[in-house]
């Protein structure tokens, strides 16, 4: 079935799509009816296209993708886009190297593909204006990325190990936020995980908790936030209903009611959700 994204051009240009959000992958859509960019490709290039064409997409006004990490779950089909597609690939020196060294791509990202960019300075990719920024996580680098289009600033963070000044800096900047609420701490306390894993999880270099991404959102809650959306659920040591729960009860605890100051969503894997029309 072929769903109508553009059905009044006129008034609502642009739209923000998750077409996966999770450890299973990651790929985030925002675009106009001829011009888009990605956010990640974690996820199969014919799932991409499929997910694409049901909100009336076409892969050819794919204008480049935005690489946040070297995660498998982020980069799956960057050498495609990058190889024979000759997507433009955006991503810092050090996700490039680490995007050259992972085993799953299996091809090379063509040398005019490969765009080089740093953190901290803005660039362009027709009517997006794109900034990069420090996200600490265990991959070789990880940035998050802010997104400004048509009077809009979109700042999307995930894979976070902590928080920091300078993503403090970036999402108080928002009027969409995708924020990772990874897990639920007593969920990833409890469970089957090793210790080792669960260590890795809660370090500084590993991912957020709910709990912790809750606090952070009502702190950094300003009237010009309008949509939060939540992502990279863990599948094992989250829930969506839970995830939802706890950031809702931090936002309430400070005063900010969802549904009437802000909108808060959670992402869910491996299927489109999200959508956001401006
Ligand atoms: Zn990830
Ligand atoms: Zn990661």
């Amino acid at each position: 079935m072929q769903l109508e994204l553009f059905p009044n051009s006129q008034k609502k240009k642009y739209k923000l799509l998750s077409l996966s959000s999770g450890s299973s992958g990651n790929c985030y859509y925002l675009g106009s009816s001829d011009r888009g960019i990605l956010i990640d490709v974690g996820i199969g290039i014919r799932t991409i296209k499929k997910h694409l064409r049901e909100y009336g997409v076409a892969l050819e006004s794919i204008m480049g993708v935005l690489v946040t990490h070297d995660h498998t779950d982020h980069i799956k089909s960057v050498s495609a886009f990058g190889g024979k597609m000759n997507i433009p690939i955006y991503a810092t020196e050090a996700v490039h190297n680490g995007i050259t060294r992972n085993r799953f791509c299996t091809e090379a990202i063509n040398a005019p593909s490969r765009r080089v960019i740093q953190k901290g300075v803005s660039f362009s990719i027709f009517d997006f204006e794109v900034t990069a920024f420090d996200v600490p996580h265990d991959s070789i680098e990880n940035v998050g990325y802010q997104i400004k289009v048509d009077g809009q600033t979109i700042v999307l963070a995930t894979d976070i190990g902590r928080i920091t000044d300078e993503i403090t800096l970036y999402a108080k900047t928002a009027n969409h936020l995708i924020f990772e609420s990874n897990y639920d701490i007593d969920m990833l306390r409890n469970g089957s995980y090793p210790e080792i894993l669960k260590r890795r999880i809660v370090s500084g270099n590993g991912h957020l908790s709910n709990e912790v991404a809750g606090e952070f959102l009502a702190d950094i809650f300003d009237s010009h936030l309008n949509e939060i959306w939540l992502c990279h659920l863990s599948n094992d040591n989250n829930h969506p209903e839970v995830a939802f729960k706890t950031v809702q009860s931090k936002l309430e605890a400070k005063g900010i009611f969802v549904g009437k100051d802000v909108q808060l969503k959670t992402l869910l894997r491996g299927k489109p959700s999200g959508l956001k029309e401006f």
